[in-house]
């Protein structure tokens, strides 16, 4: 039985290593290390971290450890970490718990947002409007995808609880000017969260320098494992819960931690954060071969700003060819890529944040994102495959997508 299990583990392990894996933005696969760290907690450290005898004892210093792996990553104390189920959380919470909390205070009922928002930030500010009695002002970014400062400020008002603005978007990688929003907001004494969802160990994250009051991370964006996040919020930020019971995480977040995942988050932010370094310039480098390889093959351009953008992002537009049939292709020649975010593949109408930029839905969009594994033989195979892809649909006329 055994062996057939371990058979079919290693038969999946080899047709995972033959493909090669370009949507980092999607996930990514979980870190051997982290799922080291892991293993005690889903074994024999079962025990519920609010117990207190030793069961309970093992797997709270499990978590607590996990709590400063995180805090130093990030340079923020350890109380300030708070753990959730994912970045969708982390977002929801912050944004609809400071939102309450700032207008319990009798501090107004007004958010600003930006257009390329996640989801899970956007839908959860039309949540607030839609059947809470707030107002949202959602500013709109350039063609290079990236919020002017000076329109997102002047959407602030008097009567603004929250900004919400991402730190780098999912989809084009674009990296958002924190460092002239923050300082002005915390000015004017309104709290800013971010979404680093995809910045965390692409891009440095100066929260204290930002005025950061909250961000959401997720684990399993940096080589973690799926289901666990992080929401950062700062003592001096009140936030209404969204979950309420057992009054776990400050209060904040009630829930038995799930504590063989925040170890494993613990350790993959370690990881992440003490190999920035060397990761950051390495992904770029195979980043940079991608978009000449892909360039090169003619009718085809980088969609957002060049330059303010995640290492490891090409975001492209490609003539002639259909984006689903484009996307098949290279999946069936063994590369992983994605038309957008992934919540939105399979869908045939732009996303909202290339609908933001103004992108032409008449052509095809892909995504390509390295990661962690991803090596220089990897990105040969990637254009190649691109190559030969758009050859063939572009003789064919397109893809038959219409
Ligand atoms: N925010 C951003 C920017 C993301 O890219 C994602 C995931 O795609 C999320 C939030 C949601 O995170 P999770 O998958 O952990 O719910």
């Amino acid at each position: 039985m055994r062996a057939r299990r371990v058979l079919r583990a290693a038969a999946r392990y080899r047709s995972w290593s033959m493909t090669v894996y370009l949507d980092h933005a999607a996930t990514t696969p979980l870190d051997p290390g982290v799922h080291e760290a892991m293993g005690p907690y889903l074994e024999a450290e079962f025990g519920n971290p609010s117990s207190l005898h030793g069961f309970g004892r093992t797997a709270r210093a499990g978590v607590e450890a996990a709590r400063e792996q995180v805090a130093g990553a990030l340079g923020v104390a350890p109380l300030e970490v708070l753990f959730t189920s994912g970045g969708t959380e982390s977002d929801n919470q912050a944004v609809k718990g400071i939102a309450w909390a700032g207008r319990e205070a009798g501090r107004g009922a007004h958010l600003v947002t930006t257009a390329i928002e996640h989801h899970a930030v956007l839908e959860s500010v039309e949540w607030l409007v839609d059947h809470q009695g707030f107002t949202a002002t959602v500013v709109g970014v350039g063609a290079d995808g990236v919020v002017d400062p000076e329109r997102l400020l002047d959407a602030v008002r008097d009567d603004t609880v929250l900004v919400s603005v991402m730190a780098a978007n999912n989809e084009l990688g674009t990296i958002q000017p924190l460092d002239a929003i923050g300082p002005a907001l915390s000015e004017r004494g309104v709290a800013l969260h971010t979404d680093a969802v995809q910045a965390f160990g692409r891009a440095p994250l100066p929260l204290d320098d930002w005025r950061v009051g909250a961000l959401a991370l997720s684990a399993h964006k940096f080589n973690g494992p799926k289901g666990v996040g992080v929401l950062v919020l700062r003592r001096d930020l009140p936030a209404q819960p969204v979950l309420h019971g057992g009054g776990q995480e400050r209060g904040v977040r009630s829930g038995t931690l799930n504590a063989a995942g925040i170890v494993g988050c613990g350790a993959a932010a370690e990881l992440t954060a003490s190999t920035m370094n060397t990761e950051v310039p390495r992904l770029r480098a195979l980043r940079d071969q991608l978009l000449d390889g892909l360039l090169g093959v003619g009718g085809v351009a980088v969609n957002g700003s060049p330059d303010r953008r995640l290492p490891h992002n090409a975001h492209v537009a490609v003539n002639g060819c259909d984006g689903e049939a484009l996307l098949l292709a290279l999946d069936a020649a063994g590369v992983a890529a994605s038309t957008g975010s992934a919540c939105q593949s399979g869908a045939a109408e732009p996303s909202h944040v290339l609908t933001a930029v103004g992108a032409d839905p008449d052509v095809a969009h892909l995504r390509l994102t390295c990661g962690r594994t991803t090596t220089t033989p990897d990105i040969d195979r990637a254009v190649a495959a691109f190559t030969e892809a758009v050859k063939r649909l572009r003789d064919a006329g397109g893809g038959g997508f219409g």
